[in-house]
């Protein structure tokens, strides 16, 4: 019977899915051996390091993950690293397919003089800092301004100002880190902006989001109740039969509820502003402005009209978008890896998740685009490979995390947060990580 080697390079979602999916195709007549390789000493990609610490709900999928983990076809190798301990070459010559899971985690830029300024953040480094990821252990936000501006109109958008617009003690019961929540709580911000260039009917925020938002015991939150009507009459004349898609009309609605909501008279607030393109962030050293033009809509058309209006701040966080790290050996298109429906071309190499797609989708799509995929490399796969694996390429001293060692991190930190009330305590940086997962 043949049974394959598979290497998944990347622990976030649509590694485990893409691992999960091989583990559904075994039968009597094929066998898989699946080595997951993990850059960070510990696993789950963005349900760790970008999923909201307020959205505790969410990380729950990774009991999903812990279950496929635990398959004994299945082997954790964290604190490993392509591109910087093998090659993708290493790779591709050891096992009968590689499965590149490494997601989007460049910010994209906007391209506006100033954007360079103290003080200006990709959400790509705002969002990592205050999840306790430690490539962002030593990076300070200053939050000693009184407004803060987030460029953007989705849910990653959203995340920052919600973290920014909140009283600090609504976070003290998640795994927030603790430099930030040290600095939150001392946050001087009372004013947040979150600013897209398009109109309300345009923005990728999903409706669950926006209709927590009136739920904010601390945050008035301002929507421009005309400027949503006015996008619902231009979303109805750009529609075929008149008729909203579901997932617009529902965000329209949503949209509207969070405008007609009473104003509680809080001190802290969001305010959401549209056709509100970024043209430069000014400030001597540090951000202090920011200017915007003022777009209008024409069928379906941004227009610029030329006026513009400046907002005074001192931090301007960006979350218009990811591309993918460049991999030596490997082609990146677009801000994604290349491929053709997940195959990597000419290659016993594939591509899930958002190093395929791109930034888009909820957790859940990088399972069926994970489980589609699979299907391809399984049918593509030829006579099997005699030997050779990861464990022949890293040095014999070289520290793997593998999935009993990554539990014990684990165990620890959800043992530090119990008295604290908290999930867990995330360790902070690769070398605290690398003890906590000691014997
Ligand atoms: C701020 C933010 C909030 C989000 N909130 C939600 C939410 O509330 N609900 C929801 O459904 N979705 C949410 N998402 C989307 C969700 O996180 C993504 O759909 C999902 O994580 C994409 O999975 P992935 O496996 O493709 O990438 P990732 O989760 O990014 O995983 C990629 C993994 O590859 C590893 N890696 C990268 N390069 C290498 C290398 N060279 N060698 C070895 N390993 C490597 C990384 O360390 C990482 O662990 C959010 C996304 C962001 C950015």
């Amino acid at each position: 019977m043949p049974h394959y080697k598979i290497a998944i390079v990347g622990a976030g979602p649509s590694g485990y899915f893409a691992a999960q999916a091989l583990q559904n195709m075994v039968t009597d007549e094929l066998s898989f051996s699946i080595d997951m390789i993990e850059r960070l000493p510990t696993p789950w990609g963005l349900v760790r390091s970008g999923v909201a610490p307020d959205h505790p709900k969410i990380k729950t999928v990774a009991k999903v993950f812990e279950k496929i983990a635990n398959e004994s076809n299945f082997r954790l190798f964290a604190n490993v690293e392509l591109g910087k301990d093998f090659s993708i070459q290493d790779l591709a010559n050891r096992y009968d397919a590689v499965v590149m899971a490494t997601g989007s985690s460049i910010g994209k830029k906007l391209g506006i003089p100033g954007e360079e300024l103290a003080n200006s953040f990709s959400a790509a480094e705002f969002v990592p800092w205050y999840n306790t990821h430690p490539d962002f252990e030593s990076m300070t936000v200053d939050l000693s301004c009184d407004t803060a501006v987030v460029i953007g109109a989705g849910n990653v958008a959203m995340d920052c100002a919600r973290m920014l617009a909140v009283d600090p003690s609504e976070l003290d019961p998640t795994d927030t880190s603790e430099i930030a929540m040290k600095a939150l709580h001392a946050s001087k911000i009372r004013k947040v902006y979150i600013a897209g260039r398009r109109g309300p009917e345009n923005a990728a925020f999903t409706s669950p989001e926006l209709r927590e938002l009136p739920k904010l015991e601390h945050t008035d939150v301002y929507f421009d109740a005309q400027m949503i009507e006015d996008a619902h009459l231009r979303a109805v004349a750009q529609s075929e039969f008149g008729e909203l898609e579901k997932h617009l009309a529902s965000n329209l609605e949503a949209m509207r509820a969070i405008a007609e909501h009473p104003h509680a008279g809080h001190e802290r607030s969001m305010e959401f502003k549209f056709l509100s393109a970024p043209k430069e962030i000014k400030g001597n050293g540090k951000v202090e402005e920011i200017v915007f033009g003022i777009n209008k809509m024409e069928d379906g058309k941004v227009i610029d009209t030329g006026q513009t209006f400046s907002i005074k701040c001192g931090l301007v966080i960006t979350a218009i978008g990811y591309e993918c790290d460049p991999i030596s050996g490997i082609s990146i298109e677009k801000g994604k890896i290349a491929n053709n429906d997940g195959r990597v071309m000419n290659s016993n190499i594939y591509t899930v998740g958002w190093a395929k797609r791109g930034p888009s989708g909820v957790i859940g799509t990088n399972k069926s685009d994970a489980a589609e995929v699979m299907k391809l490399l399984v049918n593509d796969l030829g006579p099997a490979k005699s030997s050779g694996d990861i464990t022949e390429i890293l040095p014999s001293d070289h520290l793997v995390i593998d999935q009993s060692a990554w539990q014990r991190i684990n165990e620890r930190e959800i043992a530090a947060g119990e008295p604290l009330g908290k999930p867990r305590v995330k360790g902070t940086s690769i070398n605290s990580l690398l003890e906590m997962s000691k014997i």
